[in-house]
């Protein structure tokens, strides 16, 4: 069950045929391994089996990771957990893709971090589809202002829009919620052509990753499935 390679082949193969399944290109959904919480060995044990994207979702954590790794070529790191503003400049060193880019005031931490380490880094805004409070994001109405203010930061390059819905046991329940971001990455690119980049939709995950590739996810953060509980 917790063999990474087996998981990984299983779990690439599934992608696979989600894909096809629906007319999609082969490849138009990418799989990003999720490590929180498990060790470096681990994370060995997928790059030994082909694994070159890797997310973390704490600053801290994925901090040591990445310096165990920084000798290994062709890895791409992403963030996918909440950031707070004090840690951006940390993130803009540590990251090549931050998804969860749901402020103003983050952008700009993380912009004026980027122009000083003369990088540029890859995000995407956090959208808030459910208007729960207690959930980050950023609620659906405001994105199109932070799009337009994204755009003028030299730092950052917006390169497509993340979600993480509610949780449903059926996945069909998540389907309206992947479909939103969608129609909302639509609407985005109607309003200002070209705006979001590589137009990337980060959504689905273990549970619920073939009702996304339906849906359109372009980047699906899956952890569980390949590394078991946590
Ligand atoms: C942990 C996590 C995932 C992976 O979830 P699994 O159910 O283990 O596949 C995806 N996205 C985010 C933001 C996460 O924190």
């Amino acid at each position: 069950m917790t063999d990474p390679a087996t998981n990984l082949h299983t779990v690439r193969a599934q992608i696979e045929a989600a894909v096809s399944a629906c007319g999609r290109k082969p490849g138009s959904a990418t799989l990003l391994a999720i490590t929180k919480t498990f060790p470096v060995d681990v994370i060995s044990a997928a790059i030994a089996a082909g694994q070159r994207r890797f997310g973390e979702n704490r600053v801290q954590e994925a901090e040591d990771k990445i310096r165990h790794f920084k000798d290994t070529p062709g890895l791409e790191w992403h963030l996918v957990g909440h950031l707070q503003s004090n840690k951006a400049r940390r993130a803009a060193e540590l990251f090549d893709v931050i998804h969860s880019v749901d402020s103003l005031k983050l952008a700009r931490r993380l912009s004026d971090a980027c122009v000083s380490l003369e990088k540029t880094v890859s995000v995407f805004i956090q959208a808030d589809l459910a208007h729960e409070a207690t959930k980050f994001g950023l609620d659906a109405g405001r994105v199109p202002e932070l799009v337009d203010d994204l755009l003028g930061l030299p730092g950052l390059r917006l390169d497509g829009l993340m979600t993480i819905p509610p949780f449903f046991e059926d996945p069909e329940e998540t389907r309206p919620f992947f479909a939103r971001l969608r129609e909302l990455r639509e609407t985005l690119e109607a309003r200002r052509p070209g705006c979001l980049g590589a137009g990337h939709l980060s959504m689905g995950m273990t549970h619920d990753f073939e009702v996304a590739i339906q849906e359109g996810a372009t980047i699906l953060r899956i952890g569980t499935a390949l590394f078991g509980e946590r």
